[in-house]
């Protein structure tokens, strides 16, 4: 872990080529404990992380920023108490689609090998693709979720340090971001990426607009992507633009008078910068997931 400003620590380079498809996790050291944003997503970094942490203090509370699951498998290897929005412990509790928590590829594969196949499949297959000589999910492996959930806003004062868990809709509905204005440092998690576009397959563009804008608002020093390198502020601006022309090829492809599966058989977003689910399946979701939303928000008449 690199340390950032004086008591926060990131992993950026779990995220970074060649190995894209895990998250940037970190942590914050206070004066009464550790926090830890976004567990890392292999068992063996986690559990790396979890024998280095041990050494400095406890582990009082460990936010996932959203559901996805390079994000939260590594949860089970970790301690604290796990925070995050409503949305995100719904959907790993309740009955919902695999593809609606991972990647349309992953699931279609681990159905194959499993028709009855739930998300520790998913977790189980994918760990032993991205790091087959690593440590691998256990056996008796479950999912550990979050136990607090809030639906606007939350904040935990943690010895000196202050955390502000803020809904910010996205990357996925039940996205969150996490400031601490102590350091002037805000989690984003993938609202937020940098050299790669993160899924859209989950997202809300128009909502994902508006946080981006209340966090470059925001009086931060340093900006904390979900997949990619720290930064500062500055690179909000070209995300948001990236955004805007997504929904601009949506848009324009609506007002061409195509079908949903037209514009997913027509487009990719894969022309502006590398993407990480760069796989057909998702590129095609994501269009039919912001073509559902630009029709739904259509003014009538
Ligand atoms: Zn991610």
């Amino acid at each position: 872990m690199r340390q950032i400003t004086s008591n926060v620590y990131v992993e950026d380079s779990f995220s970074t080529p060649p190995k894209l498809r895990r998250c940037t996790s970190g942590f914050v050291i206070t004066s009464e404990g550790i926090v830890i944003i976004d567990s890392p997503y292999m068992p063996s970094d986690a559990v790396k992380l979890r024998e280095d942490l041990s050494k400095i203090g406890e582990v009082r509370y460990l936010i996932n920023t959203h559901h996805h699951i390079d994000h939260i498998t590594g949860n089970y290897f970790l301690p604290g108490t796990i925070v995050s929005h409503v949305e995100a412990r719904e959907m790993l509790t309740a009955p919902v689609p695999l593809v609606s928590i991972v990647a349309v590829e992953l699931a279609e594969q681990a159905t194959r090998i499993n028709p009855r196949a739930g998300l520790v499949d998913c977790l189980r297959l994918r760990v032993s693709q991205l790091d087959p000589d690593g440590l691998q999910i256990p056996k008796d492996y479950q999912l550990r979720v979050p136990t607090i959930t809030f639906s606007q806003r939350l904040t935990l004062y943690v010895g000196r340090h202050t955390f502000e868990l803020l809904h910010l809709p996205g990357h996925t509905p039940g996205h969150i971001g996490v400031y601490i204005p102590e350091e002037k440092v805000f989690f984003a998690g993938d609202n937020f990426t940098t050299g790669v576009q993160p899924s859209l397959a989950h997202s809300s563009p128009l909502d994902w607009i508006e946080s981006l804008k209340k966090i470059e608002a925001m009086d931060i020093d340093v900006l904390v992507p979900g997949h990619g390198v720290v930064c500062g502020k500055e690179g909000i601006r070209e995300f948001i633009l990236f955004l805007e022309k997504v929904v601009e090829m949506v848009r324009e492809a609506i007002r061409q008078g195509m079908s949903k599966e037209e514009a997913a058989a027509k487009l990719t977003f894969l022309g502006f910068y590398p993407s990480l689910h760069p796989e057909p399946g998702t590129q095609r979701m994501s269009i039919i997931r912001i073509y559902e939303i630009l029709t739904q928000n259509k003014p009538k008449g």
